[in-house]
């Protein structure tokens, strides 16, 4: 197939052709071990269209689209939205958290009660629009009325909360992902093994014939091992672990000193994370004391193997996956995957890149009076000197609470970060419609990674501090 038939603007930009056939070469090629592309490709080169050249080679294959974020959501839906306007009839659904998408506003625990009571004695108790979405074990019509609209109309989660009147988004959600060719989910999703299987199965995805295409991917590193850890602090571990176990880094040696009936009694008011926590000691994990006991795998190849192994094809995109040969190290412990990596797009002179040598974020000069009034000149600079919208990243939500105050003193409408994902599209909304704003965020945090910014809207963007992950005992072992 052609892409052109598939692409939906009138030009590529810079190196997106180049990428675009790699990802067609990569999605169409036979052979025995399953096919992975790592694509390093900066901001501009349009990276989501890479969905266009999959579905063009895709055959029945169903597309999974693994995504960090939520507000990464619209960027796909709009893209699907623009092939779709060509003739093309893909059929796209979402699976979104439930507690996002609640009519009720229940917690995951407080909606799984209200279901179990669904055609039991208690049933007037029941959650009413999962009784709605129900007819016995079946979708009710309603249910498959919504669904049929979501894959119609493809709205965004917001609005699809809002169309569901009688039913459960989330139900309807689950109906729709059986029927759609691409279907966009979570990292926890996805890179979540035990997740990963009961959502398959409920979704009738069959691994086999699933290309994957990972957005934001030099972020799966810490995704799976913050999935196969746990973390109790000192507070929480105050009655169950000896305080002499600190400096100890292997997990046979914390199992042989921790107090058993102690761990016993505490997985009675913690079940879960108590589980977890010694699944993980008995499977060598690596363990640290810094600060409270944290135990997990800092080693993600052998998840990433099997997950690539078992897929058609595997896509993983990003912005920033440099050096792509040690990326291919850290997530399969060795030569696994064909990597392409793109050049900047934007012409040097039209780049105005400026370091601050003085202003530092460095922990042992970050709160000195010199060096606050620093940043903060450079802040005013940007906020003042610049005409438009301007963002502003910041290291961490610690550091954006500390220069928040001060942002706002300018005149200009400040957005802030919201710490509740489902806060993100209405602010994003407001925002790219001004005209002369300031947004505040954090680096990796939900405004910096994966959002459009259409049609030039940020006039200038400053990121204050390196945002690397502080170095500790844990990032020496990964990086050994
Ligand atoms: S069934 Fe749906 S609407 Fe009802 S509590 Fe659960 S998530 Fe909320």
């Amino acid at each position: 197939m052609k892409l052109e038939d598939w692409f939906p603007y009138e030009h590529f930009r810079p190196y997106q052709r180049e990428m675009l056939e790699a990802v067609k070469e990569a999605v169409s090629t036979k052979s025995i071990q399953s096919p992975v592309l790592m694509i390093n490709a900066p901001t501009g080169v349009g990276k989501t269209s890479c969905i266009s050249a999959v579905l063009c080679e895709r055959g029945t294959r169903k597309v999974v689209v693994v995504l960090r974020t939520v507000s990464q959501i619209e960027v796909y839906l709009e893209e699907i939205r623009r092939i779709r306007e060509k003739g093309k009839n893909v059929k796209v659904s979402y699976l979104v958290g439930r507690e996002k998408m609640c009519k009720l506003d229940k917690s995951y625990s407080a909606c799984e009660y209200l279901r179990v009571l669904y055609g039991k004695e208690h049933e007037g108790e029941t959650c009413p629009y999962y009784t709605a979405s129900r007819r016995g074990r079946r979708p009710s019509e309603d249910a498959l009325l919504d669904a049929f609209k979501l894959i119609r109309d493809i709205p965004s989660p917001d609005r699809l909360k809002e169309m569901c009147s009688r039913t459960c988004p989330y139900e309807v959600m689950r109906i729709a992902s059986r029927d759609a060719d691409v279907i966009l989910l979570n990292y926890n999703h996805v890179f979540d093994e035990e997740l990963r299987d009961i959502v398959f199965e409920w979704l009738d995805i069959d691994l086999r014939e699933t290309i994957l295409v990972v957005d934001e991917a030099h972020n799966i590193g810490n995704a799976i091992s913050s999935i196969n850890s746990v973390h109790f602090s000192d507070e929480e571990t105050r009655d169950w672990i000896p305080e002499d176990v600190k400096g100890i880094t292997s997990s046979d040696e914390l199992l042989k000193r921790i107090d058993i009936d102690k761990v016993v009694e505490k997985a009675e008011s913690d079940e879960r994370k108590m589980k977890k926590f010694l699944k993980l000691l008995h499977s060598h994990s690596i363990v640290s004391t810094e600060s409270g006991i944290w135990v997990g795998e800092i080693d993600p190849s052998p998840h990433l193997t099997k997950l690539v192994d078992s897929v058609s094809v595997t896509i993983m995109l990003s912005g920033t996956f440099y050096p792509l040969d040690a990326y291919e190290l850290y997530y399969f412990g060795g030569k696994r995957a064909d990597k392409l990596s793109l050049p900047n797009p934007f012409p040097r002179e039209n780049r105005l890149v400026l370091v601050s040598k003085n202003a530092t974020t460095h922990s042992s000069k970050r709160r000195k009076r010199q060096n606050i009034e620093e940043i903060k000149a450079h802040l005013e600079g940007m906020i003042e000197g610049i005409e438009g919208n301007v963002a502003i990243y910041f290291t961490s939500y610690e550091m954006l609470e500390d220069y928040a105050d001060f942002c706002e003193g300018f005149g200009k409408r400040v957005f802030i970060e919201p710490k509740d994902a489902r806060e993100v599209p209405k602010l994003l909304r407001e925002f790219i419609h001004s005209n002369n704003s300031v947004l505040i965020g954090v680096c990796g945090g939900k405004l910096s990674e994966g959002v459009d910014y259409p049609r030039g809207i940020l006039k200038g963007v400053c990121v204050v501090g390196l945002p690397f992950s502080a170095y500790t005992k844990m990032q020496r072992c990964i990086n050994e």
